[in-house]
């Protein structure tokens, strides 16, 4: 088979294995996964192993994901995890299941779903102190009131996200709050409320060491279960494999350069005024993929190779004592920022291999 360059390589029989510890360890203390498939845009295979790995939901925060995915015939409950405005009407549609925060939507929701002749089911977020989506406390069960008298809705959970925009950690204290929150909407409501979704791939630490989940029962999944890390400190978790995707790029020039430009500087392509090192003439060596296919940060080069700057269309590369040809292929560990933007860029081939360099983690 013909290879492609660039290209990321996505090893499916690792992320199925991931999925599957995932379920076991959060199944122990009654915790469902929803499998986050926004980083790999809905890929019908990729979510098809998640499927395989036990995850009961497909989630995913773009509803052309989630059409996507019905397309291509998966069967599941999917959610929506961003809340939705203008696209009420696909979300009715597409969607089984969306996360909320407010009453206008709500109101469009539940239209569409009279139009539709269906019931829309929704997850309210709460603010739990991340400052991302997510109602107020101090609103929230004048929210529900509302809620309810909306006829096509049904409330089938609670959740909310940290670790996102304001770096919070999921620990005792919010997940307790969160937890008490059900025992006094339910009480106040009449309600039951099948879903409580304490959070993402942040939410380990916090679970490996709570001895009692309370009313959690759902936690939303993805860079665990595509790089194998928790999201608190990055670290590997026990078990998992850290490299179901590698990024695969050709070097297309290799050359004995000084370290320091020569000229007059300026500023560079992208604004900033470039700052070097001298470390003498060093062997160099350029590859072909740029800032418009990933996030040059989130890259790690094997053999150590050192990432020196990156532009548009061009990595460069201090290739030490290693002496790349042009046409050698590099390969690349991402993190979860690059893995978003390598699997959206479309000049990047996906191409699904049975296995790689594997590390599991200790
Ligand atoms: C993206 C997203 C997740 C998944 O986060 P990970 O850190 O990849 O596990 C969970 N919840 C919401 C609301 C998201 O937008």
């Amino acid at each position: 088979m013909k290879s492609f360059l660039p290209r990321i390589e996505i090893v499916l029989s690792q992320i199925r294995d991931n999925t599957r510890l995932l379920c076991e360890l959060y199944g122990k203390q009654g915790i469902s996964l929803m499998g986050v498939s926004k980083a790999v845009l809905g890929e019908p295979s990729v979510i098809e192993a998640m499927l395989q790995g036990g995850v009961k939901f497909i989630a995913d925060s773009r509803i052309e994901n989630i059409q996507k995915m019905r397309n291509a015939g998966i069967s599941t409950q999917f959610v929506l995890l961003r809340t939705p405005l203008s696209q009420a009407e696909s979300v009715v549609r597409n969607a089984d299941i969306s996360f909320n925060t407010e009453i206008e939507t709500l109101r469009k929701l539940s239209y569409f779903a009279k139009v539709q002749n269906k019931q829309h089911q929704i997850v309210i977020m709460v603010e739990m102190g991340d400052l991302r989506e997510g109602v107020m406390l101090c609103d929230l069960f004048q929210f529900i009131r509302k809620t309810l008298t909306l006829s096509h809705l049904k409330i089938v959970g609670i959740g909310c996200n940290l670790a996102c925009y304001g770096g919070v950690k999921p620990d005792g204290k919010n997940m307790h709050a969160l937890s008490e929150l059900v025992d006094r909407i339910e009480k106040e409501f009449q309600l039951s409320l099948e879903i409580v979704s304490g959070g993402n791939s942040a939410n380990y630490e916090w679970y490996k060491s709570t001895l009692n989940v309370g009313n959690i029962n759902n936690l939303r999944l993805g860079e665990s279960i595509f790089l194998g890390c928790e999201t608190v400190n990055r670290k590997a978790i026990p078990g998992l494999h850290t490299r179901a995707f590698q990024l695969v790029a050709e070097v297309i020039e290799s050359k004995k350069k000084p370290s320091l430009p020569f000229g007059e500087i300026c500023q560079d392509a992208f604004g900033n005024i470039p700052n070097f090192q001298d470390r003498g003439v060093r062997q160099r060596a350029i590859v072909a993929l740029g800032r418009q296919d990933v996030l040059v940060s989130g890259l790690q080069a094997e053999n150590k190779l050192e990432i020196l700057g990156a532009s548009s269309d061009h990595i460069i590369l201090d290739s030490r004592n290693y002496n790349l040809k042009i046409g050698d292929e590099v390969n690349f560990n991402l993190d979860y920022g690059s893995l978003l933007a390598a699997m959206t860029s479309p000049f990047i081939q996906k191409q699904f291999v049975s296995c790689n360099r594997s590390a599991i983690a200790a």
